[in-house]
Order: C-alpha cells, then sequence, then structure tokens
C-alpha cells in the first residue's frame, strides 16, 4: 500500500490537550509533521517564534492573506489564525503526515478543499475537567479563559462535521488512540487513490493478454 502523507486537523476546545497531545504524539513517531501557525496574538511566556507560532501583525497578517500565503485563516477569539501553504504542500509531497492544530472554522475549509483529509475532535472527559486543565494551565487571565469556555458551547455545537471524537483522559492512551485512527485512515480507499489507479491498470493488462 502507499505511504503518500496525510493531512490531520486536529482540533478541540481550548485546554482539552491538543498542544500535549501533539508534542507526545510527535516525540513517539517521526512520520509527523506539525504546521506552525501565523497568529496575531501575543506571545505566552516561554513561547518561541516559529516553534509554537509565527508571531506578527493585523497588517502582515492580511497582506499574506492577498498573497495567497495561507491555505486557511479564521478569527479566534478577536486573533487571526492561519496556516502557511508552503510548508504544508512540501511535507505531504515528501510523505509526512501534516498535523494542522486548528479551530472548527478553519477545520471546515480544509475538508473542502482537500476532502481526503483526517478531521480529530479532541475533548476532555467532562466539562468540569475542561475549566480545571484551562485553569491549572495558567496562561491566561480569568477574563480570557471564561471567553475560551464561552468559544468552547458554540464549538461543542460543530463536531458533527468531524471524522472521529478523541477523548483526552489518560494522555499515553490518547496518543496511541490517534496514531491508530491517522493508520486506519490511511487505508480508506479515497487515500489509496494511486496505489488503486496501480492495480486496475495491472489487472487491465492481465485481461488484454487473456483475451
Ligand atoms: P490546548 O492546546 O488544547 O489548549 P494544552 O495542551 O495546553 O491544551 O493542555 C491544557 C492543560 O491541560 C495543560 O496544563 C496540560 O498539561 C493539561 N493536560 C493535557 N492533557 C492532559 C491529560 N490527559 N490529563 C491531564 N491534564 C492534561
Ligand atoms: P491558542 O491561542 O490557544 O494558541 O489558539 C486558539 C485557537 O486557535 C485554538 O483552537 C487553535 O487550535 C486555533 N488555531 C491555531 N492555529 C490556527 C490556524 O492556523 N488556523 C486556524 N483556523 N485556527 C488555528
Amino acid at each position: 500500500m502507499s505511504h503518500k502523507g496525510i493531512l490531520i486537523v486536529i482540533s478541540g476546545f481550548s485546554g482539552a490537550g491538543k498542544g500535549t497531545l501533539v508534542r507526545k504524539l510527535m516525540e513517539k513517531y517521526d512520520e509527523y509533521a506539525l504546521s506552525v501557525s501565523m497568529t496575531t496574538r501575543a506571545p505566552r511566556p516561554g513561547e518561541r517564534e516559529g516553534v509554537e507560532y509565527f508571531f506578527t501583525d493585523k497588517e502582515h497578517f492580511e497582506e499574506t492573506i492577498r498573497q495567497n500565503g495561507l491555505i486557511e485563516y479564521a478569527s479566534y477569539c478577536g486573533n487571526y489564525y492561519g496556516t502557511p501553504r508552503a510548508y504544508v504542500e512540501k511535507q505531504l509531497a515528501e510523505g509526512k503526515n501534516v498535523i494542522l492544530e486548528i479551530e472548527i472554522q478553519g477545520a471546515l475549509k480544509i475538508k473542502s478543499q482537500f476532502p481526503e483529509s483526517l478531521l480529530l475532535f479532541l475533548t476532555p472527559p467532562s466539562g468540569e475537567e475542561l475549566k480545571r486543565r484551562l485553569e491549572g494551565r495558567k496562561t491566561e487571565s480569568e477574563e480570557v479563559i471564561a471567553k475560551r469556555l464561552a468559544r468552547a458551547v458554540e464549538e461543542s455545537e460543530g463536531v458533527e462535521a468531524y471524522d472521529y471524537i478523541v477523548v483526552n483522559d489518560k494522555l499515553e492512551e490518547c496518543v496511541e488512540e490517534v496514531h491508530s485512527l491517522v493508520d486506519a485512515a490511511r487505508r480508506a480507499p479515497l487515500r489509496q487513490e494511486a496505489f488503486l489507479r496501480k492495480i486496475r491498470e495491472e489487472l487491465q493488462r492481465f485481461t488484454k493478454g487473456a483475451d
């Protein structure tokens, strides 16, 4: 079977554990590449330019949109976030599974542009646990946490658009579950076009020979 890279979208409520999960997945398996997004949000303490995000201002972000430099972008809690095009296209061409850690509006744009992408929605086991994780992270003010919890209510309405829901209860189990889903997705016929084309051509050659 062919091993062309899959475009994987991982969304989930803020505080669900997306960043933590993706870090673990990449530590464990080398077939994944993480797309670093561009954002107009200010860096959190410890965040590094080009590692967590490419931090920029509104003017530069809008210029990048005009130049078609993003495969999708969205506005989230008052800031722009977008996926730079060049990196994603290069990594997919090289056979890597490219992870986009993006919110729901962006996820829907990706699905319509790339129907063979895999959309995963990560959630903690309960609303209570989400609040606990957001507060425990200690990276946002009470006001921002309230905004993000309100946004989670809206996002919970859009989950049906995703291929799978993944519950992040025990982190190690969650990493394995995501890896298994990607492995299973790769076997779907719509992601095996090249392999199918090849075997059909071979079979046709036999048919011609038999007449
Ligand atoms: P997101 O990227 O979805 O906003 P983070 O990865 O920053 O979320 O995780 C939010 C907080 O929850 C962090 O403090 C992280 O250490 C913690 N966390 C992540 N996964 C788990 C888990 N499975 N169990 C308990 N805490 C977790
Ligand atoms: P945070 O500020 O917590 O880093 O991210 C806020 C939200 O923006 C998260 O839901 C995250 O997944 C999403 N996000 C990050 N990068 C992108 C992106 O490039 N595009 C879109 N549409 N959403 C993004």
